[in-house]
């Protein structure tokens, strides 16, 4: 089968991700095989290249976001059949912890991502690959492999952090930073889904209109100095309820500002960087509820699944490349030229 391997680090994927061939992977008793028809990029993918921070196994196959169908069922496989249209699940996790049988899968000791920790040339970005039957959710016809790999990693994680954390409830105000990343354009969704008015902020007029077309009530350019200033006026100096935070130093310490007394913020990533600082006085005078989020569970993707199915969500896709020209997605994700997701597609080159 083709897959896009990479056998050494690089900072540059174009010089070290090429398609090649490899044998096709075999099923544990517990696993199922699935063609892959579409595989989404994440950020971990990059650093798996890089090789930075953490040293994945090598030879190595990124791609924790797949959507195909079932060709081959292991003999201990009681709920999918050969047919069987799914997506993948990527946390990978031991199912017998405290943590796992209570539903906190993503805080397992043994959690690894698959497509990031796993490998030897184990993930999603080739024509087939295997996971066992509790890291398969299945999809409706209604939604396409597309949008399955594009929506199932930031729709579970934007969902943990706004249901399963932050517990948000209709009427209250969301400020959801970053709306056209992968996790924000979820989020505003989401948020949206819940009866929640949403403030969503963005780098450039561009992926502010997206916002607007996405559901946000109100927009503000997250790149002016006075960014939280507007946001404070659109909530008539009230602040909000709710911080959907991804960002990271940047403009963590404004968006701690802006919660309501008893506020919460609920973090999921730092891409502008992790040390930051905060104004202690807003964390205990305001009562305010700091929480952090990682993935989601299977149950939370399924609950993501549904609501694409149902049309609420949208998954944002800015470009699907011919599976030969997949590196140059690692490329538009490190410069950050997409607006919402890339997907590539394995079984056209
Ligand atoms: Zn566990």
């Amino acid at each position: 089968m083709k897959a896009a391997v990479f056998r050494e680090y690089s900072q540059d994927p174009l010089k070290v991700v090429k398609i090649d061939d490899v044998d096709t992977p075999k099923i544990k008793p517990n696993e199922v095989m699935i063609k892959v028809d579409a595989a989404a990029y994440n950020y971990n993918d990059l650093w798996a290249i890089w090789g930075d921070p953490v040293k994945v196994p090598l030879p190595h196959i990124s791609g924790s976001d797949v959507a195909g169908t079932v060709v081959e069922a292991g003999d201990e496989v009681t709920k999918l059949k050969v047919g069987d249209r799914v997506v993948s699940h990527s946390n990978m996790s031991c199912r017998v912890c405290d943590m796992c049988t209570s539903g906190r899968e993503y805080d397992c000791n043994e959690r690894l991502i698959w497509g990031f920790q796993t490998g030897p040339l184990w993930g999603g970005f080739c024509q087939y690959t295997h996971l066992p039957e509790v890291n398969v959710a299945k999809i409706p016809d209604s939604v396409s492999f597309d949008e399955a790999a594009a929506v199932s990693m930031v729709g579970m994680t934007a969902w943990h952090m706004l249901v399963g954390r932050a517990k948000i409830k209709p009427g209250q105000s969301v400020l959801v930073m970053g709306g056209t990343s992968g996790v924000g354009m979820a989020g505003i969704q989401i948020a949206k889904l819940y009866g929640c008015s949403v403030i969503a902020t963005a780098g450039n007029k561009e992926k502010m209109d997206k916002c607007t077309e996405l559901g946000a009530d109100h927009v503000v350019n997250h790149r002016e100095a006075d960014w939280y200033k507007k946001v404070r006026e659109v909530t008539k100096k009230q602040g909000v309820d709710v911080v959907f935070e991804h960002i990271g130093k940047s403009t963590f310490p404004q968006e701690v500002s802006l919660l309501k007394m008893g506020g919460t913020l609920v973090a999921t990533g730092a891409t502008t960087g992790y040390d930051s600082t905060i104004d202690l006085r807003y964390l205990f005078f305001k009562g305010t509820n700091l929480l952090g989020s990682t993935q989601g569970n299977k149950a939370e993707l399924e609950q993501v699944i549904y609501w694409t199915a149902m049309g609420k969500i949208k998954p944002l896709i800015s470009t699907v490349l011919p599976f030969s020209e997949m590196a140059k997605g690692h490329t538009m994700m490190a410069n950050g030229e997409q607006i919402g997701k890339i997907v590539t597609t394995p079984q056209k080159l």
